[in-house]
């Protein structure tokens, strides 16, 4: 089981990998990060502006984000993390347009 203790957005003081898109983003970066209690440890993970709002629109995997969640999902496209994000923004638009009566 996991369980988040503090989820914020925060300024990165030293690289950190994010967990979906696995790009090394340097200090000062605005990331989001999230401390879990893992299977009795404690860690964290940091996740990039656009792989933070993709965890909208990929479900988890028993409540989780894989390791490479974005990563995988671009994989063998051109598409970056922001792309990618945009056309899922604009497809849940069109999808939530055709719901209205
Ligand atoms: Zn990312």
């Amino acid at each position: 089981m996991n369980e988040v203790i503090s989820d914020a957005t925060v300024k990165t003081r030293k690289n950190h990998i994010c967990l979906g898109c696995l790009q090394s983003f340097p200090p000062g970066s605005i990331m989001h990060k999230q401390t879990n209690i893992f299977e009795g440890s404690i860690g964290s993970v940091y996740t990039c502006p656009a792989c933070e709002e993709l965890k909208k629109y990929i479900d988890p995997e028993d409540g989780w984000w894989m390791e490479g969640y974005t990563h995988d999902a671009i994989e063998g496209t051109d598409e970056s993390p922001e792309s990618y994000l945009e056309k899922l923004r604009s497809t849940s638009a069109q999808d939530s347009g055709k719901e209205e009566p």
